[in-house]
Protein backbone atom coordinates (compact mmCIF):
# COMPACT_ATOMS: atom_id res chain seq x y z
CA UNK A 1 0.00 0.00 0.00
CA UNK A 2 0.98 3.42 -1.02
CA UNK A 3 2.36 5.69 2.08
CA UNK A 4 -0.23 8.53 1.47
CA UNK A 5 -3.62 5.70 1.06
CA UNK A 6 -1.72 4.09 4.33
CA UNK A 7 -2.04 7.61 6.43
CA UNK A 8 -5.17 8.16 5.21
CA UNK A 9 -6.85 4.66 6.20
CA UNK A 10 -5.24 4.13 9.47
CA UNK A 11 -4.65 8.10 10.26
CA UNK A 12 -6.96 7.73 13.79
CA UNK A 13 -4.73 5.14 15.34
CA UNK A 14 -1.28 6.04 13.74
CA UNK A 15 -1.01 8.99 16.10
CA UNK A 16 -1.09 6.56 19.00
CA UNK A 17 1.87 6.21 20.86
CA UNK A 18 2.37 2.50 20.05
CA UNK A 19 1.74 3.07 16.49
CA UNK A 20 3.89 4.57 13.34
CA UNK A 21 3.73 4.04 9.52
CA UNK A 22 6.42 1.42 10.52
CA UNK A 23 4.45 -0.25 12.98
CA UNK A 24 1.51 -0.10 10.56
CA UNK A 25 3.30 -1.67 7.89
CA UNK A 26 4.38 -4.32 10.06
CA UNK A 27 1.22 -4.73 10.82
CA UNK A 28 0.33 -5.66 6.99
CA UNK A 29 3.23 -8.20 6.93
CA UNK A 30 1.49 -9.65 10.08
CA UNK A 31 -0.64 -13.32 9.58
CA UNK A 32 -2.89 -14.97 12.17
CA UNK A 33 -5.17 -17.78 12.34
CA UNK A 34 -8.59 -17.70 14.08
CA UNK A 35 -9.77 -20.37 15.36
CA UNK A 36 -13.68 -20.36 15.79
CA UNK A 37 -16.15 -17.50 13.53
CA UNK A 38 -18.48 -16.78 16.61
CA UNK A 39 -19.14 -14.82 19.35
CA UNK A 40 -15.46 -14.28 20.08
CA UNK A 41 -14.14 -14.71 16.62
CA UNK A 42 -15.77 -12.72 14.67
CA UNK A 43 -15.35 -9.41 15.84
CA UNK A 44 -11.90 -10.53 16.65
CA UNK A 45 -11.46 -10.75 13.04
CA UNK A 46 -13.02 -7.41 12.34
CA UNK A 47 -11.19 -5.81 14.08
CA UNK A 48 -8.28 -7.19 13.27
CA UNK A 49 -8.86 -6.88 9.28
CA UNK A 50 -9.72 -3.37 10.16
CA UNK A 51 -6.65 -2.56 11.96
CA UNK A 52 -4.76 -3.11 8.74
CA UNK A 53 -3.02 -6.89 9.66
CA UNK A 54 -1.88 -8.66 6.48
CA UNK A 55 -3.52 -12.08 6.48
CA UNK A 56 -6.45 -14.10 8.46
CA UNK A 57 -6.88 -17.38 8.39
CA UNK A 58 -10.33 -18.42 9.58
CA UNK A 59 -11.24 -21.94 11.04
CA UNK A 60 -14.41 -23.00 11.77
CA UNK A 61 -16.94 -25.91 9.74
CA UNK A 62 -20.24 -24.33 11.88
CA UNK A 63 -23.27 -23.02 9.96
CA UNK A 64 -24.65 -19.58 10.81
CA UNK A 65 -28.08 -20.23 12.77
CA UNK A 66 -30.95 -18.30 13.91
CA UNK A 67 -29.83 -18.84 17.94
CA UNK A 68 -26.26 -16.97 17.26
CA UNK A 69 -27.55 -13.84 16.06
CA UNK A 70 -28.14 -12.15 19.69
CA UNK A 71 -24.32 -12.16 20.01
CA UNK A 72 -22.46 -12.63 16.54
CA UNK A 73 -23.76 -9.37 15.33
CA UNK A 74 -21.72 -9.24 12.29
CA UNK A 75 -23.58 -11.90 11.26
CA UNK A 76 -27.17 -11.17 9.26
CA UNK A 77 -30.58 -13.02 9.24
CA UNK A 78 -29.54 -13.21 5.27
CA UNK A 79 -26.57 -15.11 6.73
CA UNK A 80 -28.49 -18.07 8.17
CA UNK A 81 -27.95 -21.35 6.57
CA UNK A 82 -24.38 -20.31 5.29
CA UNK A 83 -20.98 -21.65 6.39
CA UNK A 84 -19.32 -18.57 9.06
CA UNK A 85 -15.82 -18.80 7.66
CA UNK A 86 -17.99 -18.04 3.64
CA UNK A 87 -19.93 -14.86 5.96
CA UNK A 88 -17.17 -13.80 7.74
CA UNK A 89 -14.82 -14.09 4.52
CA UNK A 90 -17.35 -11.67 2.26
CA UNK A 91 -17.65 -9.37 5.74
CA UNK A 92 -14.29 -8.65 6.06
CA UNK A 93 -13.05 -8.48 2.46
CA UNK A 94 -15.65 -5.70 2.44
CA UNK A 95 -13.95 -3.95 5.26
CA UNK A 96 -10.58 -4.15 4.23
CA UNK A 97 -9.66 -5.27 0.87
CA UNK A 98 -5.91 -5.01 1.74
CA UNK A 99 -6.22 -7.98 4.34
CA UNK A 100 -5.87 -11.64 2.57
CA UNK A 101 -8.25 -13.99 3.90
CA UNK A 102 -8.23 -17.89 3.64
CA UNK A 103 -11.09 -19.62 4.81
CA UNK A 104 -10.99 -23.54 6.01
CA UNK A 105 -14.04 -25.50 6.73
CA UNK A 106 -13.06 -27.64 9.04
CA UNK A 107 -12.37 -28.49 12.98
CA UNK A 108 -8.96 -27.34 13.25
CA UNK A 109 -7.66 -30.69 14.31
CA UNK A 110 -8.96 -32.05 10.68
CA UNK A 111 -6.15 -29.05 9.45
CA UNK A 112 -2.20 -30.01 9.52
CA UNK A 113 -0.64 -27.18 11.21
CA UNK A 114 1.31 -25.95 8.03
CA UNK A 115 -2.91 -25.07 7.23
CA UNK A 116 -2.95 -22.86 10.32
CA UNK A 117 0.56 -21.84 10.38
CA UNK A 118 0.85 -18.12 11.35
CA UNK A 119 2.51 -15.55 13.39
CA UNK A 120 -0.22 -15.81 16.32
CA UNK A 121 -2.69 -18.76 16.65
CA UNK A 122 -6.11 -17.39 18.13
CA UNK A 123 -8.57 -19.35 19.82
CA UNK A 124 -11.67 -18.44 20.09
CA UNK A 125 -13.36 -21.83 19.62
CA UNK A 126 -16.45 -23.31 22.10
CA UNK A 127 -15.01 -26.23 23.44
CA UNK A 128 -12.24 -27.75 25.57
CA UNK A 129 -10.90 -30.04 23.26
CA UNK A 130 -9.75 -27.50 20.59
CA UNK A 131 -8.05 -25.24 23.41
CA UNK A 132 -5.66 -27.95 24.84
CA UNK A 133 -5.06 -29.78 20.99
CA UNK A 134 -4.18 -26.02 20.12
CA UNK A 135 -1.99 -25.77 22.99
CA UNK A 136 -0.17 -28.74 22.35
CA UNK A 137 0.27 -27.69 18.70
CA UNK A 138 1.83 -24.45 19.60
CA UNK A 139 3.72 -25.43 22.33
CA UNK A 140 5.82 -28.14 20.20
CA UNK A 141 5.40 -25.64 17.17
CA UNK A 142 6.70 -22.93 19.14
CA UNK A 143 4.46 -20.16 18.16
CA UNK A 144 2.60 -17.86 20.13
CA UNK A 145 -1.57 -18.93 21.15
CA UNK A 146 -3.79 -16.73 22.68
CA UNK A 147 -7.01 -18.74 24.09
CA UNK A 148 -10.31 -16.81 25.51
CA UNK A 149 -13.45 -18.05 26.91
CA UNK A 150 -16.41 -17.14 28.39
CA UNK A 151 -19.24 -18.64 30.00
CA UNK A 152 -22.25 -16.76 31.45
CA UNK A 153 -20.40 -13.39 33.04
CA UNK A 154 -17.11 -14.74 33.50
CA UNK A 155 -14.25 -14.93 30.77
CA UNK A 156 -10.63 -15.37 30.84
CA UNK A 157 -7.90 -14.68 28.19
CA UNK A 158 -4.45 -16.27 28.20
CA UNK A 159 -1.26 -15.30 26.06
CA UNK A 160 1.67 -17.88 25.65
CA UNK A 161 4.39 -16.53 23.60
CA UNK A 162 5.54 -20.04 23.72
CA UNK A 163 9.30 -18.43 22.70
CA UNK A 164 11.98 -19.04 25.21
CA UNK A 165 11.02 -21.06 28.65
CA UNK A 166 8.02 -23.37 28.52
CA UNK A 167 4.83 -22.24 29.73
CA UNK A 168 1.50 -23.46 28.11
CA UNK A 169 -2.63 -23.52 29.31
CA UNK A 170 -1.68 -27.34 30.87
CA UNK A 171 0.78 -25.43 33.32
CA UNK A 172 -1.95 -23.54 34.44
CA UNK A 173 -5.28 -25.50 34.15
CA UNK A 174 -3.65 -29.42 33.80
CA UNK A 175 -6.39 -31.79 31.93
CA UNK A 176 -7.81 -34.63 32.80
CA UNK A 177 -9.66 -37.38 31.22
CA UNK A 178 -11.55 -37.08 27.47
CA UNK A 179 -11.66 -33.41 27.19
CA UNK A 180 -15.64 -32.09 25.59
CA UNK A 181 -15.67 -31.88 22.24
CA UNK A 182 -19.09 -30.09 22.61
CA UNK A 183 -20.39 -26.64 22.63
CA UNK A 184 -20.26 -24.97 26.20
CA UNK A 185 -22.10 -22.07 25.72
CA UNK A 186 -25.00 -23.61 26.95
CA UNK A 187 -24.90 -21.96 30.30
CA UNK A 188 -26.01 -18.79 28.99
CA UNK A 189 -24.21 -15.44 27.65
CA UNK A 190 -25.30 -12.12 26.68
CA UNK A 191 -24.15 -10.69 23.47
CA UNK A 192 -21.83 -7.42 24.53
CA UNK A 193 -20.43 -9.67 27.34
CA UNK A 194 -18.94 -11.71 24.50
CA UNK A 195 -17.79 -8.99 22.84
CA UNK A 196 -15.89 -7.36 25.94
CA UNK A 197 -14.07 -10.64 25.95
CA UNK A 198 -13.64 -10.09 22.26
CA UNK A 199 -12.57 -6.71 22.80
CA UNK A 200 -9.79 -7.19 24.81
CA UNK A 201 -8.49 -10.52 23.38
CA UNK A 202 -8.01 -8.39 19.75
CA UNK A 203 -6.17 -5.48 21.96
CA UNK A 204 -3.68 -8.23 23.26
CA UNK A 205 -3.45 -9.68 19.88
CA UNK A 206 -2.24 -6.17 18.29
CA UNK A 207 0.21 -5.95 21.02
CA UNK A 208 1.73 -9.07 20.18
CA UNK A 209 1.88 -8.43 16.99
CA UNK A 210 3.11 -4.89 17.19
CA UNK A 211 6.13 -6.61 18.85
CA UNK A 212 5.33 -4.60 22.45
CA UNK A 213 4.25 -8.51 23.79
CA UNK A 214 3.26 -6.93 27.12
CA UNK A 215 0.76 -9.58 27.79
CA UNK A 216 2.73 -12.85 27.30
CA UNK A 217 2.31 -15.48 30.27
CA UNK A 218 -0.33 -13.54 31.67
CA UNK A 219 -3.67 -14.45 32.48
CA UNK A 220 -7.02 -11.86 32.65
CA UNK A 221 -10.00 -12.42 34.04
CA UNK A 222 -13.40 -10.50 33.52
CA UNK A 223 -16.46 -10.78 35.15
CA UNK A 224 -19.23 -8.47 33.34
CA UNK A 225 -21.92 -8.75 35.68
CA UNK A 226 -19.45 -6.90 38.45
CA UNK A 227 -17.40 -5.40 35.78
CA UNK A 228 -14.27 -6.49 37.20
CA UNK A 229 -10.87 -7.22 35.26
CA UNK A 230 -7.67 -8.86 37.28
CA UNK A 231 -4.46 -9.67 35.72
CA UNK A 232 -1.69 -12.33 36.87
CA UNK A 233 1.31 -13.64 35.98
CA UNK A 234 0.87 -17.24 35.34
CA UNK A 235 3.77 -19.94 35.93
CA UNK A 236 5.54 -22.76 33.99
CA UNK A 237 4.51 -26.21 35.62
CA UNK A 238 7.69 -28.36 35.95
CA UNK A 239 5.32 -31.59 35.96
CA UNK A 240 3.79 -29.96 32.78
CA UNK A 241 2.02 -33.34 30.57
CA UNK A 242 3.30 -31.76 27.38
CA UNK A 243 6.72 -30.07 28.52
ZN1 LIG B 1 2.92 -26.57 30.05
Amino acid sequence: MQKDELIKRYYSQILLDELSIEKQELLSKKSITVIGCGGLGSPLAAYLAGAGVGKIKLVDDDTVELRNLHRQVFFSEDDIGIKKVKALSNYLKNLNSNTTIEIHDKKSWELSYDNIKSDLLIDCADNLRTSYDLNRVCSKERVAFLTASIAAHVGQILLFSNDSQHCCLECVFPSEGELDANDCADVGVLGPSVALVSSLQSLIALDFLLEQKSHSNHIYRINTKEFLINKNKVLSDSSCKIK
